[in-house]
């Protein structure tokens, strides 16, 4: 049975397997994939993100079948995945994915989403529901469709009692800090003491936007300090602290020098602690 896992990245260190999806629902104009398909993390890319290039990046046109994906996995020494890319959710073997990983490996699994269609989260421990705008005339320039749906599923997750946090990007000219500190307030009203991850968008696709500088992300994060507890921002500099390497494609990545980015895992903390807080 083919899944829509197009690569792996792993992360000895952190003991830590990210699957990178194929397939959204949605066209963001800033998506990261129309630049690269493949982890941020892995050394070819680290300070590339500071780069601007044009044009698209190719389509995937490897994906693993379930018995591939576990005799890669068997390989590892890891305790926690998290089901990225795309849309993970939106793989027909989400729901035997995520079980297979719970059952096999005992792993914490977390699943980053758009929020527009959650899937099966039986075997999803935490999830991410990444936030475009709170404004729905940005969020439909942006991704194309209201943001009705996203924000009433994120608040279904937290009256259900899901482990749940939110990300957004903030982008100059864009999702400006009015509309991060929006967003905040918003996030506020859902839950107080959720966690509010801020990233520094950086030049994906065909638009006009700039990457923000480091000041202006600490500017940003102490604006939704304001209304939030647990807020973590990237000022867009950070030190890379542990090895990425990609387990699918193998060799995928390979470095060119050292940078200046680090897994969202590294920064949100182990499972069961505090989330880093700015
Ligand atoms: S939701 Fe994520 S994967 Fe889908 S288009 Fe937007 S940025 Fe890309």
């Amino acid at each position: 049975m083919n899944t829509r896992i197009y690569h792996i990245a792993y992360t000895p260190e952190l003991k830590e397997i990210c699957l990178f999806f194929w397939g959204c629902n949605i066209e963001c104009r800033g998506c990261y994939c129309k630049r690269r398909i493949y982890s941020p993390m892995l050394p070819d890319f680290l300070g590339k993100h500071i780069e601007e290039p044009a044009g698209l990046a190719p389509a995937p046109e490897k994906f693993l079948t379930m018995d591939e994906l576990v005799s890669i996995l068997d390989k590892y020494d890891f305790t926690s995945v998290v089901l990225e890319g795309q849309e993970a959710g939106l793989d027909p073997e989400f729901a035997n994915i995520t079980r297979m990983l719970h059952e096999r490996y005992h792993t914490r699994n977390l699943l980053l989403s758009n929020g527009l269609q959650l899937p099966d989260l039986t075997d999803v421990d935490r999830v991410e529901i990444g936030i475009k705008a709170v404004s729905d005339h940005l969020n439909i320039f942006y991704a194309g469709v209201s943001n009705k749906t996203v924000l009433e599923n994120l608040e279904k997750l937290v009256a259900a009692g899901k482990d749940t946090f939110v990300e957004s990007v903030f982008i100059p000219g864009l999702i400006d800090i009015n509309e991060i500190e929006r967003i905040a307030r918003y996030i506020a009203g859902v839950k107080k003491d959720m966690l509010f991850v801020i990233l520094p968008y950086f030049k994906s696709g065909d638009n006009p936007w700039r990457r923000p500088t480091v000041e202006e992300m600490e500017r940003v994060g102490e604006t939704a300090k304001k209304h939030l507890d647990k807020v973590f921002f990237f000022r867009g500099n950070e030190e890379l602290k542990f090895k990425v390497f990609s387990a699918f494609p193998e060799g995928a990545g390979e470095l060119e020098n050292t940078g200046d980015m680090t897994s969202l895992s590294d920064l949100l903390g182990s499972p069961d602690a505090d989330p880093v807080i700015a």
